[in-house]
C-alpha cells in the first residue's frame, strides 16, 4: 500500500476496462486520479468506486481526439494540483480494419489512437517535470505494436507508433528524471475486444476471437487487473530505474 501516496495521476479511457481497473488499483495505492474518458457518466462510475472505498478521484470528460478538449484536461490540472506524477496515455480504438477505408475513418482512428497521445504528452510534460524523479509516462500499445496484424494495419501501424514515440522520449527526457514506457497488452477481456474481432471478423469465418486465444501459451485471455499490475510498476517507484521499454503484457503471446 501507499506506492502512490499523494501522486497526482491522469489516465485516459478509465471509465471501463483496463483504465478503470488502474484508476481503482493507483487510487488504493495513494494516488489522487483524474478519471479522462468522452463517456461522462462511465468516468464518475470509476469515480464513485473510488471515492466509495475512501480513494481521491475526479472525473473528466474529453475526447481526446479533440485537441481543445484535451488542452482543458491539462489546463484542469495545472490550476487545481500544480503537478502531474503519473500521465497514463490509455485511450485508443480499434478503428476500422483492411485498407479499404475512408480518409475520415483514417483520420479520427489516428486522431485518437496517436494525435492524442503525442498531444498529452505535450501538454503534461512542463508538469512532469515539477515530479521528477518520480515522473512516469505510459503508453497503451498492443502486441499488435510488436509483431503484425494482417487484418488490422492501420491500429497495428498507430501501435507500433506509439513504441517509438515511447522510446524517443524515453531517451529525450530520461535526464530530467522523466520515465517513459509502454504497456503491450495481448487480448484482454474488456469490452473493447469483442468490438476488435467481431470488426475484423469475415463473414463465414472461424471465431477470430477464439483462435487467438488458443494461441496464447498461458490458455487464456487476461483480465483488466492483470494489466494494472505492470501499470502499477510502471507508475510507482518499484521502476524507477525502467525507462524505453515496451512490456507485453500478454500470456506469452509475442514470445512464439
Ligand atoms: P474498454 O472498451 O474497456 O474502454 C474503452 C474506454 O475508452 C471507454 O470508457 C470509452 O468511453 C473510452 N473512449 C473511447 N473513445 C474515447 C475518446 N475519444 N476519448 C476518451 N475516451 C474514449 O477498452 P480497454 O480494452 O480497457 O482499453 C482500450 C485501450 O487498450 C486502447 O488503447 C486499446 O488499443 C488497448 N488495447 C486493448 C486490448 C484488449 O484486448 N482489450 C488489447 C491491446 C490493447
Amino acid at each position: 500500500m501507499g506506492r502512490l501516496q499523494d501522486r497526482v495521476a491522469v489516465i485516459t479511457a478509465a471509465g471501463s476496462g483496463m483504465g478503470r481497473a488502474a484508476a481503482r488499483l493507483f487510487a488504493r495505492e495513494g494516488a489522487t486520479v483524474v478519471v479522462a474518458d468522452i463517456d461522462e457518466k462511465a468516468a464518475s462510475d470509476t469515480v464513485d468506486e473510488i471515492t466509495a472505498k475512501g480513494g481521491r478521484a475526479r472525473a473528466h470528460c474529453v475526447d481526446v481526439g479533440d485537441l481543445a478538449a484535451l488542452r482543458s484536461l491539462f489546463d484542469m490540472v495545472e490550476r487545481d494540483f500544480g503537478i502531474l506524477h503519473v500521465l497514463y496515455n490509455h485511450a485508443g480504438i480499434p478503428g476500422p480494419a483492411g485498407l479499404d477505408i475512408s480518409e475520415a475513418e483514417y483520420d479520427r482512428a489516428g486522431d485518437i489512437n496517436t494525435k492524442s497521445a503525442f498531444f498529452a504528452t505535450s501538454y503534461a510534460l512542463p508538469l512532469l517535470r515539477r515530479a521528477a524523479p518520480h515522473a512516469s509516462i505510459i503508453f497503451t500499445a498492443s502486441v499488435s505494436g510488436l509483431v503484425g496484424s494482417p487484418l488490422a494495419p492501420l491500429y497495428s501501424m498507430h501501435k507500433g507508433a506509439l513504441v517509438l514515440l515511447m522510446r524517443s522520449l524515453a531517451i529525450a527526457h530520461g535526464k530530467e528524471g522523466i520515465r517513459v514506457n509502454a504497456i503491450c497488452p495481448g487480448p484482454i477481456q474488456t469490452p473493447m475486444l469483442p468490438q476488435f474481432f467481431g470488426r475484423n471478423q469475415p463473414a463465414g469465418a472461424d471465431d477470430m476471437a477464439a483462435k487467438f486465444a488458443a494461441a496464447i501459451p498461458l490458455g487464456r485471455p487476461g483480465q483488466p487487473e492483470e494489466i494494472a499490475g505492470a501499470a502499477l510498476f510502471l507508475a510507482s517507484d518499484e521502476s524507477s530505474f525502467v525507462t524505453g521499454v515496451a512490456l507485453p503484457v500478454d500470456g506469452g503471446y509475442t514470445t512464439q
